[in-house]
């Protein structure tokens, strides 16, 4: 989307969050809050760049030739992403393994296709099997699996669930379908 468009909608959205400040009891011309509405939306904004991101051109050239035809590890990539029901933040980690099928694709790569599906309104579950599934596509790789926890600010800030639990989330596809020795591999290379 061209910069036009972004800044035009970025102005809509602090025109809208002017509005819930007030709504929720506040003054907005108080001089703390005078710039909120623009950074809020700005914020917002950038939270859910995931949606106007081109994954192809995200990771444009990061794939390599590759030999090996065991599993490749990406563990622990940080994300913080939204959820769709609140649009309060979730975040955690995400584990990647993936059977190669003549390619490899570059580490920093990895993490920043995460990031254009944890850069929306999501849930945890979609998040998991969207990453596993592009994985799957870009690298053409034989199997993919992947495994995610998460906190969930929904859940501890309204105080629905104990402060300290985590959810879990695991999608697998291809020879980790088919081979339930390879998904021990994976669960035992995650060190669980
Ligand atoms: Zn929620």
């Amino acid at each position: 989307m061209a910069v036009v468009d972004d800044n035009r909608n970025i102005e809509l959205i602090a025109g809208h969050i002017e509005e819930i400040i007030k709504l929720l009891g506040e003054d907005c011309t108080r001089e703390g809050l005078l710039k909120t509405p623009i950074r809020s939306a700005k914020a917002l904004y950038y939270l859910t760049s995931g949606y106007r991101a081109n994954i192809d051109a995200v990771v444009h050239q990061a794939l390599f030739e590759h030999e090996g035809s065991q599993i490749v590890m990406v563990k622990n990539i940080e994300f913080y992403s939204m959820c769709e029901h609140h649009i309060l933040p979730f975040f955690g980690n995400i584990s990647i393994g993936y059977i190669p099928d003549g390619k490899i694709i570059g580490l920093s790569k990895v993490a920043r296709l995460v990031n254009v599906f944890a850069r929306r309104l999501q849930v945890q579950e979609r998040l998991t099997a969207q990453v596993c599934r592009e994985v799957e596509r870009i690298v053409g790789a034989k199997g993919v699996m992947v495994v995610c926890d998460a906190h969930h600010l929904c859940m501890k800030m309204r105080g629905v669930e104990k402060q300290d639990s985590t959810t879990s989330t695991m999608d697998y596809v291809g020879a980790f379908a088919e081979d339930p020795a390879l998904r021990e591999e994976f669960m035992r290379l995650l060190g669980v």
